[in-house]
């Protein structure tokens, strides 16, 4: 806990910083510290809404001489629990995203979401490695590694980084490259939290402008032969096709288009590189496999990239849990099914990406990034009902992991998590090796652990 914080500090954070400064009394505080779980209120000392390098700097620095632990946040989709003391400091005003077509490297500064980077390098033909929604911030995503509709292909997004921009615990700025700071380097590529607050970072974009993907949707009556046929599938396709399937269960509500409103379904999110007879060919199994009502599957340009798992993108109660699984076969999908598959599960969403590749299997030697070891992940997101949250959804869960057992795999990756039960799971989130050299690399550059990170 820092010491307390008097008005003549305030005063002198708002003179230091160019951008704004928000304390407890503030009415705009709230919009300011808003996360996309609409649950998790931050409640943090002091928010410094950062303009800008300096801005970071400062603030680290009068954190540090405030004794108050610094928290990051960006867009607020990856956040897991109230902030409840401390400095906050929001990126969301640093949000420019500069593009060298000649290097084919964007710069992509701490706020920018990855719809904005994807917007900026379509200009030049070019694209990013994204993730599945473009509202998500592009650092908070990429520190965690990264796995999106392209990586079977590419790899994690934390691969393509050349360089951070951050500043350090000492309130330095400082690059972290291959060259430069390498063991830093190595940790903010999938490490996430407690290294330091990055001001941007260099991504190197793919000459890339078209992909052919979307997704198919199977009906109730129709998702076991589909997800029978698709468990099958995946163990043929090249590496150039990314793809999963999600139980989703639509609520019976205007603001779902009327021909998903109220059903239960199993959607195919598919994404290939190469021409698109090639596409075509690869994903006709899948087609045939079962009737789906709606094939959205066609050749798109990159910047549609988001169309592919058409994430929800509007903030809500949020509740999910995720975790890797080894191989996955008909065994799995049985005992999946019989657990997960009911009309009344209170899950609005179960996705299960395959996303064993030659690229993802690379990164381990490379970075920090965890959960390279498992060929699919796996995340159920709660039915929004905040009374669920404690007991029902926690219970369920339990209930399909029990079931699934088997398959379940020991490491995971961040970002995959969802919420963080103990110690245990966060551990799970590396290999043990890379989680013993994160910490030794926290301690070595932030002994004061002034970065809050679990
Ligand atoms: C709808 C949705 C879709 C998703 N899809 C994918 C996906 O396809 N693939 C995938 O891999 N993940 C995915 N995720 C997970 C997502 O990548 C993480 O939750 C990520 O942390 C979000 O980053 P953010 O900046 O948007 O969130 P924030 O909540 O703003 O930040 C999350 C954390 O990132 C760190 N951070 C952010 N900015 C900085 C900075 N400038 N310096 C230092 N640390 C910083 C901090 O630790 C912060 O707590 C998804 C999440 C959601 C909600």
């Amino acid at each position: 806990m820092g010491r307390p914080l008097d008005t003549a500090d305030v005063d002198r954070l708002r003179a230091l910083v160019t951008g704004e400064v928000f304390v407890r009394a503030d009415a705009a505080l709230t919009d300011e510290v808003a996360c996309f779980n609409t649950l998790i209120q931050h409640d943090p000392d002091v928010v410094v809404g950062a303009d800008s390098s300096d801005d970071i700097r400062l603030a680290v620095r009068f954190a540090a001489e405030k004794e108050l632990p610094v928290y990051v946040q960006a867009t607020g989709h990856g956040a897991f629990a109230p902030i409840t003391e401390g400095l906050l400091i929001t990126t969301r005003r640093m949000s420019d995203v500069v593009i060298d077509p000649a290097s084919r490297i964007a710069t992509i500064g701490a706020g920018a979401s990855w719809g904005a980077v994807v917007e900026a390098a379509a200009a030049f033909g070019l694209t990013p490695i994204t993730g599945s929604s473009t509202h998500v911030g592009a650092i908070g995503y990429t520190l965690g590694g990264g796995l999106g509709p392209l990586s079977r292909t590419y790899g994690f997004t934390s691969d393509w980084v050349r360089a951070f921009t951050l500043v350090s615990a000492t309130g330095k700025l400082l690059r972290a490259s291959a060259t430069e700071h390498p063991d830093l380097f190595w940790a903010l590529r999938g490490g996430k939290g407690g290294l330091g607050v990055v001001v941007d970072m260099d991504l190197e974009l793919l000459p890339l402008e078209r992909v052919y993907g979307g997704g198919l949707f199977y009906d109730a009556e129709h998702i076991e032969e589909a997800m029978r046929a698709w468990v099958d599938w995946v163990h043929t396709v090249p590496d150039t096709v990314t793809s999963s399937v999600a139980l989703l269960r639509f609520p019976p509500i205007n603001e779902v288009p009327e021909n998903l409103r109220g059903r239960f379904v199993l959607h195919l999110r598919y994404a290939f590189v190469g021409p698109v007879a090639e596409g075509e060919r690869l994903v006709a199994p899948m087609r045939r496999a079962a009737p789906a009502f709606l094939d959205l599957v066609a050749d798109m340009p990159t910047s549609d990239i988001g169309t592919i798992h058409n994430d929800n993108e509007k903030p809500g109660p949020g509740w999910s849990r995720g975790m890797q699984l080894c191989d996955i076969d008909q065994d799995f999908v049985t005992a999946f099914l019989a657990r997960a598959g009911g009309e009344n599960v209170p899950f609005i969403a179960i996705e299960i990406r395959h996303i064993d590749a030659e690229q993802t299997r690379r990164a381990p030697q490379q970075s920090a990034v965890g959960g390279a070891g498992a060929p699919f992940t796996l995340v159920m997101i709660g039915v929004p009902v905040p009374e669920l949250f404690d007991e029902v959804l926690p219970r369920t869960s339990d209930g399909i992991v029990a079931g699934i057992l088997p398959w379940i795999a020991d490491e995971t990756n961040i970002n995959f998590l969802g919420h963080v039960a103990s110690t245990q799971q966060f551990a799970s989130a590396w290999p043990s090796d890379a989680f013993t050299r994160l910490a030794e690399t926290r301690t070595a550059w932030d002994p004061g652990r002034l970065f809050a990170y679990p």
